[in-house]
C-alpha cells in the first residue's frame, strides 16, 4: 500500500520535472578542445542520468566478477563438507546397526573429506575399529582424542567404557574420575563413578557422588535418600568389623531411618540393639518394622530382643509381635513356626490354614513344608508328610531376595547382585517360575524330598552356584527330610 503511494508520488515528481524543464527551456553548450555541443538543458540531464546509471552497472558487475572464483571455492568446499558428513552419519549408522566393513568404510571416506572437523570421524574411526574387534586400535584413537580439548571428553568416555568392558576396575575408577571432573553434569558419568566406587567399597567416595548426583538432580530424591540408606548400612558393616560398635548402631540408626524398608539394615539394627542390653529399643524397630513390612528374617531376631530362647516364650514373643499386623499372612507363619517348635500342633495347623494352607488356598512351599512336618511330628503321618512336600515342588515358590535387573534369586541381600553386579537391584518377592517343568508324580517323591525347592529361582541368567546353595541352606531347617533323618538313626 505505502509502496503504491511513494511510487505514485515519485511518477508526479518525474512528470512534474519533465513538464518544468519542456515549460522552462534553455541551452547548455560545451566548448572543448575544439569541440562544441549545443544542446537543451532537458537532453543534457538525461544524458547525466544514462552516463550514471551505467557507471553503477558496471561497478556492480566487476564486484561479480571479481567474487566468482572464491564463492566457486566456497561451493567446492560446501559441498565437500556435505559428503563428509554424510559418510560420518552414514558410518554412525552402521556402527549402531553393527556393520563393521561399512562403518570402516565411511570413517575413511569421512576421514579424507572432513579434515577440519577431526573430533567426530576420530570418534567414527574410533567406533568403527571397536566394531572390527580391534580394541587396540579404538583405543589409539581414543588416546589421540585425549589431546584436543574438544575430544578430550569423548577419548575418556571411550577409554573408560573399554576399561569397564575388559574389567579393569582401578583404570576404570581413575578414568571415571577423570571424565567425572571434566562434566560432572554428566548423568552417564557419575552413575558409572557411583558403580565403580560402591562396586569396590569405596562407600565414603560413593556417597559423595551419590550427593553430588542429587545435587545436579541427575537422581530422584527418594532414590539419592535410599542409596545414602544402603551406604549407611554398608559403612556400618565396616564399623562393626572394626569393633566399633558405637558408631555401626549410629549408622544403622541412620539407614533404617532413611529406609524403614531395607529389612536387612532393620534386622542388623535389631541384633545390635539386642547385643547392646537395649532389649526395649530393639523390639520396638522390630514391631514398627513388622507393622509395615513383615519379614520372616526379623523373627528370630525378635525371639533374641524378647529373651525368648525356646519353646512356649517364643511363641508368647511371636503373639506380641504378630499382634501389630495380625491379619498378614507372614504373621500366621510367624506364629505356625513358633508353635511347631513348642509343639503346640492344633495352634500351628490353625496359624498355617489361616497362612495359606487352608481349603480351596493355593499355598507357598514354605508352607507346605511346614505342614508336611507337622503331619509327621504330630501323627507320624509320614503319608500325609510325602504328599505336602510333593505338593510344595509344585506350589508358588517363596518368596527370595530377587534382582529387578537380571532375575537372580538368593536367600540372602546383597547390595550388589551375585549375578549381574547391579546396585540395590534386588527386591523381596517371589521369584519368576520356571514353567514346563513336569510335576512331580508319587513314584518321584523320593527326589521332591530331596530337593525340595525345586520350584524357586532363576530368570533369564542362571544364578551362582554359591546362591542357589544359599537358597538351600536357607530352605533345609525346617525339612522334614532332614528331621525324618535324625529320628530314624
Ligand atoms: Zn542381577
Amino acid at each position: 500500500m505505502w509502496r503504491w503511494i511513494f511510487f505514485l508520488a515519485f511518477l508526479c515528481f518525474v512528470v512534474l520535472g519533465v513538464v518544468w524543464f519542456v515549460q522552462n527551456p534553455g541551452d547548455v553548450t560545451l566548448e572543448w578542445q575544439g569541440w562544441r555541443l549545443d544542446t537543451s538543458v532537458g537532453v543534457m540531464m538525461a544524458a547525466v542520468l544514462l552516463f550514471a546509471a551505467l557507471t553503477a552497472g558496471l561497478y556492480r558487475f566487476w564486484r561479480f566478477l571479481r567474487a566468482v572464483p572464491g564463492e566457486i571455492t566456497t561451493a567446492m568446499k560446501e559441498r565437500r563438507q556435505r559428503k563428509g558428513y554424510t559418510a560420518l552419519s552414514s558410518g554412525m549408522v552402521a556402527v549402531a546397526a553393527g556393520d563393521a566393513p561399512e562403518a570402516r568404510r565411511q570413517a575413511r571416506r569421512a576421514e579424507a573429506l572432513l579434515s577440519d572437523s577431526a573430533p567426530l570421524t576420530r570418534l567414527l574411526s574410533a567406533q568403527s575399529a571397536q566394531l572390527d574387534g580391534d580394541e587396540k586400535a579404538a583405543e589409539k584413537f581414543f588416546t589421540d582424542m585425549l589431546d584436543d580439548p574438544e575430544t578430550k571428553f569423548l577419548g575418556l568416555r571411550g577409554l573408560l567404557t573399554q576399561a569397564v568392558k575388559a574389567g579393569n576396575k582401578s583404570r576404570a575408577l581413575e578414568l571415571a574420575e577423570a571424565a567425572h571432573r571434566m562434566q560432572p553434569g554428566s548423568e552417564w558419568v557419575a552413575a558409572t563413578l557411583f558403580e565403580l566406587q560402591s562396586g569396590s567399597g569405596a562407600w565414603l567416595s560413593a556417597a559423595d557422588t551419590n550427593d553430588d548426583m542429587a545435587k545436579k538432580r541427575l537422581l530422584e530424591k527418594p532414590e539419592a535418600e535410599r542409596r545414602r540408606a544402603v551406604i549407611a548400612f554398608e559403612l556400618s558393616k565396616e564399623s562393626e568389623d572394626a569393633g566399633d560398635s558405637a558408631k555401626a548402631l549410629k549408622q544403622l540408626k541412620s539407614a533404617a531411618d532413611m529406609a524403614p524398608d531395607l529389612i536387612p539394615a532393620v534386622v542388623a539394627l535389631v541384633r545390635r540393639y539386642t547385643a547392646d542390653g537395649q532389649h526395649r529399643k530393639a523390639t520396638s524397630v522390630a514391631e514398627k518394622t513388622w507393622a509395615k513390612t513383615p519379614h520372616p528374617d526379623l523373627l528370630e531376631p525378635y525371639w533374641d530382643a524378647r529373651k525368648a530362647p525356646d519353646g512356649i516364650a517364643r511363641v508368647k514373643a511371636s503373639e506380641k509381635l504378630a499382634a501389630v499386623n495380625s491379619d498378614h499372612p507372614e504373621s500366621h507363619v510367624a506364629l505356625a513356626r513358633a508353635a511347631l517348635g513348642a509343639e503346640l500342633w492344633g495352634e500351628a495347623r490353625k496359624h498355617l490354614q489361616e497362612a495359606g494352607a487352608g481349603d480351596g488356598l493355593e499355598p507357598q512351599a514354605r508352607i507346605c513344608r511346614m505342614m508336611a512336618e507337622l503331619e509327621e511330628r504330630e501323627n507320624g503321618d509320614l503319608t500325609k508328610a510325602r504328599e505336602w512336600l510333593v505338593r510344595a515342588g509344585s506350589a508358588p515358590g517363596d518368596e527370595k531376595w530377587v534382582c529387578g535387573e537380571c532375575g537372580n534369586a538368593v536367600a540372602v541381600w546383597t547390595s550388589h547382585c551375585g549375578n549381574c553386579n547391579a546396585f540395590d537391584s534386588y527386591t523381596w518377592r517371589t521369584p519368576p517360575h520356571i514353567s514346563g517343568l513336569p510335576k512331580p508324580s508319587f513314584a518321584e517323591s523320593g527326589s521332591a524330598l530331596e530337593g525340595d525347592d525345586r520350584a524357586a529361582t532363576t530368570g533369564p541368567k542362571d544364578p551362582d552356584a554359591s546362591d542357589v546353595a544359599a537358597v538351600a541352606a536357607d530352605v533345609t531347617p525346617a525339612s522334614v527330610h532332614a528331621r525324618a533323618a535324625t529320628t530314624k538313626t
